[in-house]
C-alpha cells in the first residue's frame, strides 16, 4: 500500500471514528455509532498492517486471529453488569501497551539515528507515554479488583497521601530529567524505575476513590487510556493513533465532567484522586424509624389504587433482568388508566446509562422514561415510587446527612411520593456500602425478593382481577 492511499485511509477512518462518536451520543442512533466505529477500526487496522514499513505479516495476522477469538468469547460470556469490569480491564490493556510500546521504541535502535533535538523530544514523548501508560495500567486494575468485588469499595485514606502523590510525582520528573540527559543504555534503569513510581501514584489514585464515586473513575480511566493510546502514537509516529487516542482521551474528559455535575463533585479533584473521602468524622447520623414491610398481593393492591406511578429502576433490575417483565407490568397498569413513568439516576447501575440499555431492550419507549433532573419535582404529586433493585441513588442521607460517603450526590427524591415500595432481596447495603434511611420512613414499605419473582407475583395479582 503507498503511503498517499495509507494516509487517505487514516482521514478515512478519522471521519468514521468521529461519526461514531456523534452516533453514540443518543440512543435512538447509537447502534449506528457502534457499526461506524467497527468499521473505522477495520480500516485503520488494515491500513496499519498493509502499509509501508510493516514485516512480519503472517505473525501479526496469527496475532489479531488468536486475540479476536479470545475477545469475543469473553465479550460473549460477560454478564450485563459486569460489563465496568471488562471495560476496566480493557483501559488496563491500552495502559499497558502504552508502557510497552514505550520500552519498546526506547530499546529501538532508531533512536540512534536521530538528531540531537530529535532524540530530545523523542524520548520526552516515550516518558510521557511511559507516564500516563503506568498510571492507567495498575488504576484500571485496582479499579477492576473494586467493581468486581475483589478490592473493598471503600476508600483507602491515610495522612499525607496528597504529600505522597506529590513527592512521587517530583521523583518522576527528577528521573525524567535524568532519562533525557542519559547517553548511554543506563536510561533505561531511569525509565523502569519511573514506571514502577508511575505505577504506584495510579494505585493510591484509584485506591482513594469511594464506591459511591467509581462511575467517574471508569470514565476518566477511559479519559487517561486514550492520552495514553495517543502519546503511543507520538512514539511510533502514527498519526491515527495519535487522533484516535485524542478523540477518546477528549471524550472520556467531557464524560467524567459530566458525570461530576451529575454527582456535585468538583473535576479538579476527580484526577487528583481526592475525592470520595470520607469526612473525618466518618461515623454517618444514627437512622430513626422503623422497618416495615407488605406482601406482594398487598402492595399489587396498593398499586391499583394509585393514579401516577413511578417506576426507579437500579443494580438489582439489571442483576435479576427483571426489565421485560417491569415492562408488561408497566403495560398492565396504563391499561388500567394509570400513569406510569420511569426515573432514571445518571449513576444506576453499574455503567453510564445502563437501565437506558436494559430498558430498551425491552422496547419502553422513550417518552416515559424520564432523567432524574426532569421528574424530581413530579415525586410529591406521585402516589407510589416503586423502587426496584435501587439502593444509593435513593438515599436521602446524600442530601440531609454530612458524615455520608455520598453527602452531595444528587438522588431521586422517592421519599416525596405518597407511599415508596422498595424491592430488595435483603437489607444489605448498596454499592457504596452506606446504610439507607429511606427504608426506616413511615411511607416507606418493603417488598423482598428477587426483583423479577417479585415482579412475576405482582402481575399475577394484577390480571387476576
Ligand atoms: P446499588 O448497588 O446501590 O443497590 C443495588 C441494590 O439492588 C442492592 O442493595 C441489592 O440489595 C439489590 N439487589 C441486588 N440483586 C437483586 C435482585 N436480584 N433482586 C432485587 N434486588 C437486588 O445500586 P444503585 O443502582 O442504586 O446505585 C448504583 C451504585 O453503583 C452507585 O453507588 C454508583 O455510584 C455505583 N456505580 C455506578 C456506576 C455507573 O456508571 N452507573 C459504575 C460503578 C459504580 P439486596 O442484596 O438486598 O437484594
Amino acid at each position: 500500500m503507498t503511503s498517499g492511499i495509507q494516509t487517505a485511509a487514516y482521514v478515512f477512518a478519522s471521519i468514521l471514528f468521529i461519526l461514531s462518536l456523534g452516533g453514540l451520543s443518543s440512543i435512538a442512533s447509537s447502534k449506528r455509532g457502534v457499526l461506524y466505529g467497527i468499521l473505522g477500526m477495520m480500516v485503520a487496522i488494515a491500513a496499519t498492517v498493509f502499509g509501508g514499513n510493516v514485516e512480519g505479516h503472517i505473525y501479526i495476522i496469527l496475532a489479531m486471529v488468536t486475540a479476536s477469538f479470545i475477545g469475543i468469547v469473553l465479550a460473549r460470556r460477560v454478564k450485563m453488569e459486569s460489563m465496568p469490569q471488562l471495560v476496566a480491564i480493557l483501559h488496563s490493556f491500552v495502559g499497558l501497551s502504552a508502557v510497552l510500546v514505550g520500552i519498546g521504541s526506547y530499546l529501538n535502535i532508531g533512536v540512534e539515528e536521530l538528531t540531537a533535538t530529535e532524540k530530545t523530544i523523542h524520548l520526552i514523548e516515550i516518558f510521557i507515554g511511559v507516564f500516563i501508560g503506568a498510571i492507567t495500567f495498575t488504576g484500571s486494575i485496582v479499579a477492576w479488583g473494586k467493581l468486581e468485588g475483589k478490592i473493598s469499595s471503600k476508600s483507602l485514606l491515610f495522612k499525607g497521601r496528597h504529600l505522597l502523590n506529590i513527592f512521587l510525582v517530583i521523583v518522576c520528573i527528577i528521573l525524567g530529567v535524568f532519562f533525557v540527559r542519559s547517553e548511554s543504555d543506563f536510561g533505561l534503569n531511569y525509565l523502569v524505575a519511573m514506571t514502577l513510581i508511575a505505577g504506584l501514584i495510579g494505585y493510591f489514585l484509584v485506591m482513594a476513590i469511594g464506591g459511591a464515586d467509581m462511575p467517574v473513575v471508569v470514565s476518566m480511566l477511559n479519559s487517561y487510556s486514550g492520552w495514553a493510546a495517543s502519546s503511543a502514537g507520538f512514539m511510533l509516529g502514527n498519526d491515527l493513533l495519535i487522533i484516535t487516542g485524542a478523540l477518546v482521551g477528549s471524550s472520556g474528559a467531557i464524560l467524567s465532567i459530566i458525570m461530576c455535575k451529575a454527582m456535585n463533585r468538583s473535576f479538579v479533584s476527580v484526577i487528583l484522586g481526592g475525592f470520595g473521602t470520607v469526612p473525618s468524622s466518618s461515623e454517618t447520623s444514627v437512622i430513626e424509624g422503623e422497618i416495615t414491610s407488605l406482601n406482594h398481593e398487598e402492595v399489587s393492591e396498593l398499586l391499583k389504587d394509585a393514579k401516577t406511578i413511578v417506576v426507579v429502576p437500579g443494580y438489582g433490575m439489571a442483576v435479576a433482568k427483571a426489565q421485560f417483565p417491569i415492562y408488561d407490568m408497566v403495560q398492565e397498569l396504563q391499561k388500567s388508566g394509570k400513569t406510569v413513568r420511569f426515573a432514571i439516576h445518571p449513576v444506576a447501575g453499574r455503567l453510564p446509562g445502563h437501565m437506558n440499555v436494559l430498558l430498551a431492550e425491552a422496547n419502553v419507549p422513550y417518552d416515559i422514561v424520564m432523567e432524574m433532573d426532569e421528574i424530581n419535582d413530579d415525586m410529591s404529586s406521585t402516589d407510589v415510587v416503586m423502587v426496584i433493585g435501587a439502593n444509593d441513588i435513593v438515599n436521602p442521607g446524600a442530601e440531609d446527612d454530612p458524615n455520608s460517603p455520598i453527602y452531595g450526590m444528587p438522588v431521586i427524591k422517592a421519599w416525596k411520593a405518597e407511599q415508596v415500595i422498595i424491592m430488595k432481596r435483603s437489607m444489605s447495603a448498596g454499592y457504596a456500602g452506606v446504610e439507607n434511611p429511606l427504608f426506616y420512613k413511615s411511607n416507606t414499605q418493603m417488598l423482598y425478593g428477587d426483583a423479577k419473582e417479585s415482579v412475576d407475583k405482582l402481575l399475577g395479582f394484577l390480571k387476576s382481577n
